[in-house]
Formats: structure tokens, sequence, C-alpha cells
């Protein structure tokens, strides 16, 4: 007794054929042409698309950043991604200070017994000394075989160039993949406060705090440590053309250098986005900056020639009218801000919230929405605009992931033996994106407005159904931590 899906075009990133696909227990345990249905609930996927759960390996759910909290957390973010096509992402583990690298996990493990999807950790590490360095290696007995140094955030994340390049060793000893925030912090920390005295305090100054030029130069730093070392380096969310030329010359080169986008960066642009009207720019800031026209232009291209592997999210997202609250004696009793409590007292009641930058651009907190909008306008962008194919849009956003953090072949592919992770596509069926339909919980989209074709109408978890059009059947728990492998390969 299993559950057949008869009649769909199954997509992977290699191949798109017509195929019937039989799930028993939690995997794809046969792919055929018509399969018997005797015994089997079917699902009639005729005209619509197969294809396996997205994967979004960067988000911050329930993160302490920026005065306040990131609010989606490991229930409504995981609701908001399914109901979007992805069921599994990988969530960054942040160091505590002066704690221990397995200190963060502890930490996150609690965030995570909500889970309603599948999920991993990368770990972020901000403070290196003897003992951390020998904790890296122990990481991967946890399941976690990669690492995030941050480049940027001068006196909060960033760590200097010597903890990189020392990190980078040890990982590469261990098969362990190494990923940057590539902006040079050191340079942004001189050019904040000088446009803050200018007067220049507005959302749009943002992006002249963290131009192109500092995100390649630091791209460029991270991708030859990686070719001195020979770790397996990754770049998270690159946007311009400085730190695509980097990467590439890196790659030319042989160096096991690796790259991804986020897709709010084909779509917004400083001149429509950061610099609109009042403070409706804030919406947008994130870090790096969303560039230009030309930048998408470049961005593309390096998704088609393959410089780019992945297509990500940064999912950080803020209220765009937060601050309701709270009392200074609810605060007091709450040191370490524990909003959602908080805000359970009274659903009025919201966390500080982007609205914490007004007057300067440097107290924004630095993030946006987008995991659940993700597969849907880059579906929308990309193949329906002939951008790319749908194997290729597979590849970016299911199995290349799956693949570069060691979790391939349970994820990212439809095959007999993988994680019936499954996702019922309608390539027909229109939809227009607003903050008062999604399912993340932020009071805007940065998508607002826009309607895309192709949409996800079902989605599986190992078999169990957990989106049925508007339908929500997914619960708490049921999402289990992926263990990953080290020496994954570089695409
Ligand atoms: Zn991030």
């Amino acid at each position: 007794m299993g559950t057949l899906f008869k009649n769909g075009t199954i997509i992977t990133a290699s191949d798109m054929f017509r195929a019937d696909l039989l799930v028993e227990g939690e995997i794809v345990t046969l792919i055929g042409r018509d399969l018997d249905p005797t015994g089997h609930t079917v699902v009639d996927c005729a005209g619509k698309y197969l294809m396996p759960g997205g994967i979004d390996v960067h988000t911050h759910l329930d993160l302490s950043f920026g005065g306040t909290y990131s609010n989606d957390d490991f229930n409504t973010g995981h609701k908001a991604a399914a109901f979007g096509g992805t069921t599994t992402h990988i969530d960054f583990v942040i160091q505590p200070p002066g704690g221990s690298l397995h200190d963060g996990l502890i930490e996150w493990r609690k965030k995570a017994t909500l889970a309603q999807i599948d999920y991993g950790f990368h770990l972020a590490v901000r403070e290196l000394n003897d003992a951390v360095l020998d904790e890296i290696p122990t990481l991967i007995d946890e399941g976690v075989t990669s690492l995030k140094l941050f480049m940027a955030y001068k006196n909060v994340f960033q760590v200097d160039d010597s903890t990189l390049f020392r990190t980078m060793r040890v990982a590469a000893k261990h098969g362990m993949i190494v990923m940057v925030h590539a902006e040079n912090g050191d340079v942004e920390a001189a050019l904040t406060p000088a446009l803050l005295a200018e007067g220049k305090t507005e959302p749009k100054w943002h992006a002249s705090s963290r131009p192109p030029e500092i995100e390649g130069e630091a791209t460029n730093r991270a991708v030859v440590m990686a070719g001195m070392t020979g770790c397996a380096l990754y770049v998270v969310h690159m946007t311009c053309e400085p730190a695509i030329a980097a990467l590439r010359r890196g790659r030319a080169l042989g160096y096991p250098v690796m790259g991804e986008t986020c897709c709010q960066y084909f779509f917004l642009t400083v001149d429509e986005h950061l610099a609109a009207p009042g403070f409706e720019g804030a919406k947008y800031v994130c870090s790096p900056p969303i560039r230009s026209k030309h930048d998408q232009e470049v961005l593309w291209g390096a998704v088609k020639d393959g410089t780019l592997a992945v297509v990500s999210t940064d999912h950080c997202d803020f209220w765009y009218e937060g601050g309701v609250g709270p009392t200074a004696e609810w605060a007091a009793a709450h040191p370490n801000g524990d909003w959602h409590a908080f805000e359970a007292q009274d659903p009025t009641y919201r966390r500080p919230g982007k609205e914490l930058g007004r007057g300067n651009f440097a107290k924004i907190p630095n993030g946006m929405p987008g995991l659940e909008d993700r597969m849907m306008v880059v579906w929308h962008a990309g193949v329906n605009g002939s951008r790319i194919s749908p194997q290729r849009f597979v590849e970016l956003h299911c199995t290349n992931p799956a693949k570069v953090f060691g979790m391939y072949p349970k994820k990212g592919t439809l095959a007999v033996g993988s994680d019936a992770d499954i996702v019922v596509w309608d390539p027909n069926k229109e939809h227009t994106i607003s903050a008062k339909t999604h399912h993340m919980h932020c009071d805007y989209n940065v998508y607002e407005g826009m309607t895309v074709r192709g949409v996800p109408v079902q989605v599986y978890q190992r078999g169990i159904r957990l989106v049925d059009g508007d339908q929500w059947l997914g619960k708490n728990g049921a999402g289990q931590f992926v263990r990953r492998s080290p020496g994954a390969p570089i695409l």
C-alpha cells in the first residue's frame, strides 16, 4: 500500500519525462510507465510536473540580530517554506560569544523542536581558539559538515583573515566546506560613519556603505585562500559583477570554489526599491545590498554558465512596522528577548523591526522574507522567461544544494531510494504574491503584486502530504534533522 503519482512529468536536474512514481513508506520505490494502481492511493498528476522538494541552504530562522529577532521560526518559517515547495532547509547556528560550537548547536536544537519540515545546520564560527579549532572536526559526528565565516559585520560576526585561513586548513583536512559572507567589513565600518556624518541617513545609503567593490575584494580574498588551502569554499549570496569575476577567476585556476546567489538579487534594485520614497526602502535592506539591473543580468549569466551553483534566499525577515511593545517591565524581565513568548501574550504585540533604523540606515535590521517565494519567482522569471530550462531550475533549487551540502541522493532528486520529498507543480496556474496571503510571519512581501505562472499545488515530505492547495496538513515535530556527509563534490 503506497501512494502512486500517476500521469505526471518528472523533472530532475538532467531529465524531463512522463512517468508514474510510487512512494512506499518514506521513499520513492519505483518509477515507470503505466504502473498498476491496485492497492495504492492514486494522485492524478495529469498536466502537472513532479519535482524534488526544494532545498534552501541559506536561512536565518529565529535569529538574534540587529537589536531584535528575525520573525519566522521553525514553526511559521517551515510552513511558509512548504507552501512555496521547499521541504528542506539549512539554518545557520551561531557560535555564542564566549561559547563553544556545541553551545550553539544546543541552542538551535531547542528552536528546532517546532520543526515541520526537514532541516540541517551550518555552524557559524565567530571566535577561534585552539579549543574551537579542535572542536571543528567533531561536528561531523553531529551531522554538521559546513562552517560559515563572516568577513563583514565588524564587532558582531566578523572574523579576521587569520581565523578564516586557519579554519579553512582544518576544514580541508576533514572534507568540510567553508562558507563565507564576503564583504570587506573594515571598509564598510569606515564608509558608514562618513555617510551618516554627511546627513545621508535614508535606507538607500545602505547600498553606498557596501559597494560592489568590497564584495568583489572579499570574494577574491576568500577564493585565493581556498586555492592555497585546498578547502572547498562556497560563497553565499553573491550579488554583483566584481564578485562573480573573482569566483570565475578562481574556478578557471582550478580552485575548489563555488557560489550561490539569492532570488531577491534577480529582481530588486537600489534605484527602484532601496531608494523608494520615505522609509519604504528599509524593507529591502539586506547585506550585501541589492544592486543594479546590470548586475542582475550578470547573475543570470552566471547561473546559466554554471559559475553559480545554487539559488537560495538568505531568508531573515523583520517587521516593517514592528516595535509595538514591549513594556519596560517585560523587557527587563526577558533580557534575552523571548519575543515569541511576548507576542503570544497578545497578537497585536510585535518585536522591534525595520523601524529601528528610522533616521539611521545602519540600524535597520538586515534581511528580508523570501523562503516561500523563491521557487515561484525564479521559475517565473527563469523558466517562463526562457533564461533557464526546467532541469536547470531543479538543479539550482534542489539537486545542487543537496550535492554541495552532503545530502544527495537522499534529498535533491527523484530517484528510487530517495526520500519522497515531492512537489506537484502546476505550470499553468497563476498566483499573485502578496503579504495578505503569504504564510511568512511578516507584514510585507518584496514581490508584492507580482503575478507568477507555475506554483506548487501539493507538497509531500517523506511521503506525507504537507500542503494540498490552501490547506496545511503538517505538524510540529514532524520535521527531521538531516545528518550530512563530508567530502561533498565541487560543482
Ligand atoms: Zn545570511
